[in-house]
């Protein structure tokens, strides 16, 4: 096995392939310390900057004085606390929904509901680009896979009006997370209609970002329950701490209950995490401020890139890549910034296209003008 492992590992290393990672010694925030030496990060999904609220640290704090640490059993044993409850029921209220449900990630909830819903009589339709928790997902249900060019719906119309399946699901991404643009829900929405096709939304970075109150891209779009059956959201970019949800219909939640293996099959979260992710969707909504303010970096950062001349790609969200194209040019230029105090990860193959690597800048509510200008001046120096 040895010699496998090493040959793997030295192919992936030939193809600035290879992954690391760097331990650092602080809360996420956008300065780093590493090695007792600060960095200025633009890598984190914490865009409202509460990883380190107070307020969500003091509910940490508070529901492991009254629940202890671990859950101890599965939600279907004795594992669902009233944390728990009070969680769902709030997330369904916060999304306009019927019902919520809890999933430890959200690689897991994408995993659970795809294999609950569909099978292999049935069809799939996925973005080339939605993340690969859906694509494992659907792999995982044994339906057809059909994979549409990124945000093609001409190429998904006609792969629906194809397929004979039994049952339809197109799943996309709301905010793709490596190029940050956004789908093109409506005109999916109305296909969706016209071949009876079910729609399901991954929205982990729409959520808390996009939309007058955060509620995510149908909110920016005015979509409802009956246009976009399933939502999915997480806990851990912008609400700033850990899980994910699945909101939906009575029936649809129920459902799940029942089938969802990676629900039923494994420990509930800690219920100390589900009393911080309810402060989380108070301050959230309170403190809109940081939303405004997120809005207005990203806005900033454009600015500033433009005058540069740095490359930029259509997103208005917190996500802004800079395409490199080849992995050596990425890894490169990551390091050249990182030599510079800068920490911005090189994202590439297989999480992006082959030729796509790129920087992923991802900015959040807690950096500022000062530390665009030295990312901006970093870039333009390096690039
Ligand atoms: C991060 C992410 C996930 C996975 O969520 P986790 O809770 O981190 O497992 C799923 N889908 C998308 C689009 C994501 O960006």
């Amino acid at each position: 096995m040895n010699s496998f492992l090493r040959s793997f590992l030295q192919n992936r290393q030939q193809a600035a392939l290879y992954r690391t990672r760097q331990p650092h010694d602080n809360p996420q925030t956008p300065i780093l310390l590493i090695n007792g030496q600060p960095y200025l990060a633009f890598c984190s999904n914490d865009y409202l900057g509460l990883a380190n609220h107070p307020r969500l640290k003091t509910a940490w704090q508070q529901g492991a004085e009254k629940y202890a640490v671990g859950s101890g059993a599965s939600h279907l044993v004795t594992g669902h606390t009233n944390a728990h409850h009070a969680l769902e029921k709030e997330l369904a209220t916060y999304t306009g929904r019927e019902r919520a449900l809890l999933f430890s990630t959200g690689y897991m909830a994408n995993l659970g509901v795809v294999t609950a819903l569909i099978g292999r009589h049935d069809a799939v339709f996925l973005d080339k680009l939605n993340h690969a928790s859906l694509v494992d997902a659907a792999l995982l249900s044994r339906a057809k896979i059909y994979r549409y060019p990124h945000n093609d719906t001409q190429t998904l119309a006609l792969m629906l009006a194809k397929s004979s399946a039994q049952h339809k699901l197109i799943i996309t991404d709301g905010v793709f997370s490596m190029d940050g643009d956004i789908a093109n829900l409506p005109i999916i929405v109305k296909l969706a209609k016209k071949y009876q096709a079910w729609v399901m939304v991954d929205d982990a970075h729409g959520l808390g970002v996009l939309g007058n109150t955060g509620r995510g891209t149908l909110e920016m779009y005015r979509l409802e329950t009956e246009d976009v059956p399933i939502l999915m959201g997480t806990f851990g970019k912008a609400f700033g701490v850990f899980g994910a949800f699945v909101a939906g219909s009575e029936l649809l939640i129920e459902t799940l209950i029942q089938s969802a293996r990676s629900y039923i099959y494994t420990t509930a979260l800690p219920p100390a995490l589900a009393e911080t992710v309810r402060a989380s969707l108070i301050v959230a909504d309170e403190e809109t401020g940081r939303r405004k303010r997120l809005h207005e970096l990203i806005a900033y950062f454009r600015a500033a890139a433009l005058r540069e001349k740095i490359p930029l790609m259509e997103s208005f969200t917190p996500i802004q890549p800079i395409i490199l194209g080849k992995s050596e040019k990425a890894l490169m230029v990551s390091k050249a910034l990182y030599e510079r105090g800068i920490i911005v990860t090189a994202i590439r193959p297989p999480t992006v296209p082959q030729k796509m690597a790129r920087l992923r800048v991802t900015l959040s509510a807690l950096h500022n003008e000062n530390q665009i200008d030295k990312l901006i001046e970093a870039l333009a120096e390096v690039l």
